[in-house]
């Protein structure tokens, strides 16, 4: 369920309803034709859990092919040798991935690895002349985004997040209606982002690696879907936090926070980020003519939906196999998504991430 094959079975049904994504070509639209085009030669660096997600997803697309690995587990590396066909001569460690700039055969290196290390991972890809595309959150705060940004620009490299949602069908649905009016002007968002945190012992609960709790790893989608759902960029934010196991949630690491963002047309958005309760992965949007609920909103999906008009209908495609799809079609054919996935898109999302957290600390409200 949920391939490229799925998805195109479906089309004859499904054509006439489905959101145009890019403009003017759509990607949808593409995926009719036979495409004889350029592909997106990839690789992936950190060969851990959502890396292999990608991988796998990336054998349905179109326009990208995984074609190298960088990673630290030479045992790993075999593996994915075998499975992926890719030669030797792809295959870098984080010590000699520099080498990667005297190689014709990738053109862009996909960064999944801990939070931490994603800014001096870029810079590098990028001195070594090769597209940057990064996993959220791009960075651990706004200054290490901006540093990357900077490096892609003065390499004349893209920078792309991992903003698997911006590609998703029903995601670009709820936008384009939004984009339409046809929930009048925005007056309300609810982000609910959460999940019962295990492993006491992994990466995510250590600042060293992950630069925070929740907040960086979940509490993210509630930031970015607040935005792309109200179409308006926060200019304060109040946020209170709350730790009940202050043993697993150590100093750095949030494990509950509650906060609150104002937008310049008077829009509110009251969102919950948390590692300790589940079943939360909810937005709610309302504005003066309607309404829209998605729950799950941002899981691998299907993502489910109903607006004031009915439930929202589009297929289900794996998000990570439209995205590489659609972020190729970007790099070669500058088609841009409703919502961006450049650098400054995330740069915006860590700026919010760093107010977040300075006003939990000074618990007054901050202006952006
Ligand atoms: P994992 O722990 O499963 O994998 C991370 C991989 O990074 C490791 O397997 C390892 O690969 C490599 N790595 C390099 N240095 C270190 C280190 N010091 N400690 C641990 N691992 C290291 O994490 P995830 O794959 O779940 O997350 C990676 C990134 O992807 C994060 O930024 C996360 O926020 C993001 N993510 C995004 C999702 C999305 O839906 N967009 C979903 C899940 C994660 P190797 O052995 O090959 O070197």
């Amino acid at each position: 369920m949920g391939t490229r094959r799925d998805f195109l079975g479906k089309m004859s049904l499904t054509a006439l309803s489905l959101p145009i994504l890019y403009s003017p070509t759509s990607l949808f639209a593409a995926c009719e034709q036979p495409y004889d085009g350029p592909m997106l030669r990839v690789a992936i660096m950190g060969l851990g859990s959502y890396g292999t997600r990608v991988a796998k997803a990336m054998v349905d697309c179109k326009r990208a092919k995984l074609v190298g690995v960088i990673s630290g587990t030479p045992s790993k590396i075999l593996k994915w040798q075998a499975t992926y066909d890719i030669p030797q001569k792809n295959c870098y460690n984080y010590d000699d991935f520099d080498a990667i700039k005297d190689n014709p055969d990738i053109d862009a290196v996909y960064i999944i690895t801990p939070n931490a290390l994603h800014c001096e991972q870029a810079i590098r890809v990028a001195k070594a002349g090769k597209h940057v595309i990064c996993e959220k959150p791009m960075a651990i705060n706004a200054e290490e985004a901006e540093r990357m940004v900077n490096a892609c620009k003065d390499a004349k490299v893209k920078l792309l997040v991992g903003y698997r949602m911006h590609f998703e069908p029903k995601t670009v649905e709820v936008i384009r209606m939004r984009q339409a009016g046809e929930f009048g002007q925005p007056k309300f968002f609810q982000g609910q982002s959460g999940f019962v945190m295990g492993n006491p012992n992994q990466w995510r609960l250590d600042k060293e690696l992950s630069g925070g709790g929740a907040m960086m790893d979940i509490g993210i989608y509630s930031i970015n879907g607040a935005r792309y759902m109200l179409g308006e960029e926060p200019i304060w934010i109040t946020a209170q936090e709350t730790k009940t196991d202050p043993v697993k949630f150590k100093e750095g690491i949030d494990e509950t926070i509650t906060f609150q963002m104002g937008f310049p047309s008077g829009a509110v958005a009251s969102c919950l980020s948390t590692y300790a309760m589940n079943h939360l992965d909810r937005f709610y949007m309302t504005g003066e003519k309607g309404w829209v609920e998605m729950r799950p909103s941002t899981g691998y999906g299907p993502i489910k939906g109903r607006t004031h008009k009915g439930e929202l209908l589009q297929p289900h495609i794996t998000h990570q196999t439209l995205q590489m799809d659609g972020m190729a079609q970007l790099i070669f054919e500058d088609v841009q998504p409703l919502v961006p996935v450049d650098g400054e898109e995330g740069l915006r999302d860590m700026k919010i991430i760093d107010a977040i957290y300075k006003a939990v600390k000074t618990g007054g409200k901050v202006d952006l």
